[in-house]
Parts: structure tokens; C-alpha cells; sequence
């Protein structure tokens, strides 16, 4: 074991994978520390990504979609949509866990990183603490890549930046692997702001006999609000469906840090806010930022240069890539978050019996073409009243 590592990556969550990869594809010794058991979520979970998706993603599908249906509280849409797929999550963080163990890079398991190692405000490596055993491990780079979900999450925002995620844009959510259920190729999407405030619920199909049901909201207590959701709404693909796992936690909805890297420290993933408000889509950005973290953190090492400003490349090359659309996730979440069931009601009402604006706007939910998508949507007049003034600035401002 080197005494000293290139680069340590903290969570190993897609965003940590990916740096580990990368990383180590560059030629660094890297260590990663997951502070669970094992890799990957908890059991099989599905993500919805578009299907222009990498190679890496399209080795993990687990299903095609052919439509979405959106449910807004009193009006219902079916949308013809091939543009998605459901995921398998586990399936992509083993892909990567088997090429960084290939590169010759090492996972540790069962290594909470409780903190990290500060010298004259650079960050020099982390300490790590489970039951009896306690260690500091030093490296010229630390990756947080802890994710946005839990206690120990976000340790660059925690202890570098000295701040938390702004409560008015932090969503709660709890998620159930369902076995027994009918096999349906659609996505359901639920806006309802009794249950799923600044929110909505969700029903993703996974393989043969499984699904995912989840619900995220602001100021809820997310595992009654998805009992109750699933009481009251009865889904019939569920109906003899049980959970047999949960898992929940939190998501900050309020788009990417101002600042994605310190002295010696680079944030990627849910613990640098790379997460779309809208509808809290982040796999790609993970997968994408954690490539660039990995490649940035070995060129600044083998320049000796591990300074804020040198890690820096990070932040501009990702913010470059996309960092517009977060900011027109976040212009668009704001405006739809003001009356928001009478304004998913209307835009259901105008979508209706028009494939090609129902495509459009679930494109500019999803995170997907999502510049053309709100151009598209931002035409029709009626829709642009109900995305509002500051959604129509933002795409007359270029
Ligand atoms: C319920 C839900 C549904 C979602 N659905 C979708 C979707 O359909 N499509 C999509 O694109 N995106 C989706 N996302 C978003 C996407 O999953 C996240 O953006 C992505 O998981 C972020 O990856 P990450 O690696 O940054 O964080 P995580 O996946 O949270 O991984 C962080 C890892 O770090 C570990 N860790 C935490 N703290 C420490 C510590 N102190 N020391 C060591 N290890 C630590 C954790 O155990 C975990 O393994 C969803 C998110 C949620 C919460």
C-alpha cells in the first residue's frame, strides 16, 4: 500500500466511480473509500436517462421505455416517448468498480471518511473512523464524492465551504424496490403538491416482476408521504406489488455550488449540487464530472500544482459542458414551483392532443435537448405565460 496516494476519492456512489476510473486510467494511484458494505444502492434501482447515453449506460439497461404518462392533479397525459430508458444503477457502478480495479486502483469498504485533513486551509488528505479503527490517509488530491444523500455526505461543502444546502431547496425522498409487478414499458410521473410539494412521485418499470416507486418533496417527511401516495393512488401495475427495500434521504435541489474545488480538493456529483432541479436527474452529470475530477486531479499532480487555482480547469471545463442547464433547470423549477398544481393542470391542458410539445416537454423535464425542448415549448404562447416572464428572459438573453 503506497504511503502516500495520488488521488483519494471519498464515495463510492456513480460520481466517485467515475473519478476512481478516470484517475486511474491517467496513470494515478488512487484509493476509494465507500462507507457502506458494499458498492452501489442498496438493492436494484432504476434511473431514467435519456437514451443518447453513453456506451457505459446502455450496457446497464433495464428497460426501454416506449411512453410516459405525466399526472398532473386533475388531468392526465400519455406521451409516445422512446427517448428514455430505466437504468440499472448497480449494474453501472460494477462496470466501473471492475475497470478502476483494473487500472490498478483500490477500494476500501466499510471506510466512512469522518473528515478531512487541513493544513494552512489545504486539504492534505481524510481521516477515517469505523467502530475501533481509525485512521488519516494522505494523498496530493481528495475527491468528495460522498453524494448529497446523507449525514456524512458533502464534506467540500461542510468543511471547506462552511456551509449547508439552503433549506428552501432541499427535497426529502424515500424509494421502494417493489417485487410482483405488472410488467408495463411506461413511466409514471405524479405532480401533486398535497403529497410531493416542489416535488412529484414516480413509478420507473425495471426488469421481469420489478419497479421502483419513489417521491421527493420539499418540507415533507418522504417515507408516510409515499405510503401515502401509493394508497391513494392505487397504481394497478402495483397492485400486487410489495416493497422489499427502501431507501431515502435527501436532495438538494438548488443547483451546482458557486465553487467546485479548493486547495487540494475537488467536489463532483450530488455533493457539488450537479444535480438537475427540475427533476433531480443527475446520473450523466455524475458520470461525466467524476471523468473530468479524475483527469484533472492526475494532470495537476504530475505538474505539481495542486492549488485551487490550477484544479480550477474542473470547474470551467464542466460549467462549460453544462452548466446551462442547470441554470435553466433551476429558472424554470423557481417559476413552476408558484402555483404549482393550477400550472401542471394548465400546461397538461394545453399539451393535450399535441405529441410533438408533449415530447418537448418532457425532454425539458428529464434534463434532455433541453435548450431546443424549452425553445420549442417557449413558442407556443399560452405555455410561455405559464413558464413565466424569467424563463423567457433567460432564453431572449442569448
Ligand atoms: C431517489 C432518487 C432518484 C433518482 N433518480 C434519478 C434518475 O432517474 N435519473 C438520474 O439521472 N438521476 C437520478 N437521481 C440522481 C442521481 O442518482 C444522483 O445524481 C447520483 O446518484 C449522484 O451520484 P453520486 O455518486 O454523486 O452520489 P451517490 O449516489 O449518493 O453516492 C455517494 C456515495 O458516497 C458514499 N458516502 C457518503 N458519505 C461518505 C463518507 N463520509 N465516506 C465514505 N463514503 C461516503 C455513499 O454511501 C454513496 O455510496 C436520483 C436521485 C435520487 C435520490
Amino acid at each position: 500500500m503506497p504511503e502516500r496516494w495520488d488521488v483519494i476519492v471519498a464515495g463510492g456512489g456513480t460520481a466517485g466511480l467515475a473519478a476512481a476510473r478516470s484517475a486511474s486510467k491517467e496513470g494515478g494511484k488512487v484509493l476509494l473509500l465507500e462507507l457502506r458494505a458494499h458498492l452501489g444502492p442498496p438493492a436494484h434501482s432504476g434511473s431514467l436517462v435519456s437514451s443518447d447515453a453513453g456506451i457505459l449506460v446502455k450496457r446497464a439497461v433495464a428497460q426501454r421505455l416506449r411512453e410516459i404518462k405525466l399526472h398532473a392533479p386533475h388531468r392526465e397525459l400519455t406521451v409516445d416517448y422512446d427517448r428514455g430508458m430505466i437504468v440499472d444503477l448497480g449494474r453501472i457502478d460494477e462496470i466501473l468498480a471492475a475497470e478502476v480495479a483494473e487500472n490498478g486502483g483500490e477500494i476500501w469498504l466499510n471506510a466512512p471518511v469522518k473528515s478531512l485533513l487541513m493544513e494552512d486551509g489545504v486539504v492534505r488528505g481524510v481521516h477515517i473512523e469505523a467502530g475501533g479503527w481509525s485512521e488519516n490517509i494522505r494523498g496530493e488530491v481528495v475527491v468528495d464524492a460522498t453524494g448529497a444523500r446523507g449525514d456524512m455526505s458533502c464534506l467540500f461543502l461542510s468543511e471547506v465551504l462552511r456551509k449547508g444546502w439552503k433549506r428552501e431547496f432541499l427535497a426529502f425522498y424515500n424509494e421502494y424496490l417493489m417485487v410482483n409487478a405488472s410488467d408495463e414499458k411506461s413511466a409514471e410521473v405524479f405532480f401533486d403538491s398535497y403529497l410531493a410539494p416542489g416535488g412529484h412521485a414516480w413509478v420507473y418499470p425495471l426488469t421481469k416482476g420489478l419497479a421502483v416507486s419513489g417521491i421527493c418533496g420539499l418540507r415533507i417527511h418522504p417515507d408516510a408521504a409515499l405510503d401515502e401516495f401509493l394508497g391513494r393512488r392505487e397504481i394497478k401495475r402495483l397492485t400486487r406489488a410489495v416493497p422489499i427495500a427502501a431507501s431515502r434521504g435527501q436532495l438538494p435541489l438548488e443547483g451546482p455550488l458557486s465553487q467546485t474545488c479548493g486547495d487540494g480538493i475537488l467536489a463532483a456529483g450530488g455533493a457539488a449540487g450537479q444535480i438537475y432541479p427540475l427533476s433531480g436527474q443527475g446520473l450523466q452529470y455524475s458520470l461525466r464530472c467524476g471523468e473530468i475530477v479524475g483527469r484533472v486531479a492526475v494532470d495537476a499532480i504530475t505538474e505539481g500544482d495542486v492549488s485551487k487555482e490550477r484544479l480550477s480547469e474542473y470547474d470551467r471545463v464542466w460549467r462549460s459542458e453544462f452548466g446551462r442547464d442547470f441554470e435553466i433547470g433551476k429558472v424554470i423549477y423557481s417559476s413552476l414551483s408558484v402555483s404549482r398544481d393550477q400550472k401542471m393542470d394548465a400546461l397538461a391542458a394545453v399539451l393535450d392532443g399535441r405529441p410533438g410539445l408533449q415530447r418537448a416537454f418532457v425532454d425539458l423535464f428529464l434534463g434532455f435537448n433541453l435548450a431546443s425542448s424549452a425553445r420549442t415549448l417557449l413558442k407556443d404562447e399560452e405555455i410561455s405565460k405559464i413558464f413565466g416572464g424569467e424563463v423567457i428572459k433567460l432564453f431572449n438573453r442569448r
